[in-house]
């Protein structure tokens, strides 16, 4: 592990602040959800253009909620990895991940190369095959 005692503390710490304000987010982006669907349901009945634009917000907030998941996912997933000693090594190459990206993004499980062959192979997958 590349990493020294004092970057895994400081990466530990990170991952802890920001696990905890993404659970607030979802708190918040939950409890404001609700409170809207409360006020559909006590308002006045909308016309069509206002239900497609609630309908809009209401997709925006849950694509918003569902990326937080996945951040949250993939924190706690980093700190199972620190757990059993393999946090900062790349899950698919097996060398250093680099305490820059993790600092940059604690939650990160690969390699800046081996990334960007994951997210091309995620934005190809739609794609035609030959
Ligand atoms: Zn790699």
């Amino acid at each position: 592990m590349a990493l020294n005692t004092e970057q895994t503390n400081e990466l530990r710490r990170a991952i802890d602040r920001r696990h905890k304000a993404l659970i607030a987010e979802i708190r918040a982006d939950v409890a404001k959800a609700r409170r809207e669907s409360f006020g559909e349901l006590a308002g006045a009945a909308p016309d069509s253009g206002d239900e497609s634009v609630a309908a809009l917000l209401q997709d925006l907030d849950q694509f918003d909620v569902s990326r937080d998941l996945s951040e949250l996912r993939e924190l706690e997933a980093a700190r199972e990895r620190m757990a059993s000693g393999e946090y900062g090594v790349c899950i698919d190459c097996g060398s250093d991940i680099g305490f820059a990206r993790l600092r940059a993004n604690p939650g990160a499980a690969r390699c800046i190369g081996c990334q960007e062959i994951h997210e091309k192979t995620y934005a190809g997958s739609g794609g035609p095959k030959l």
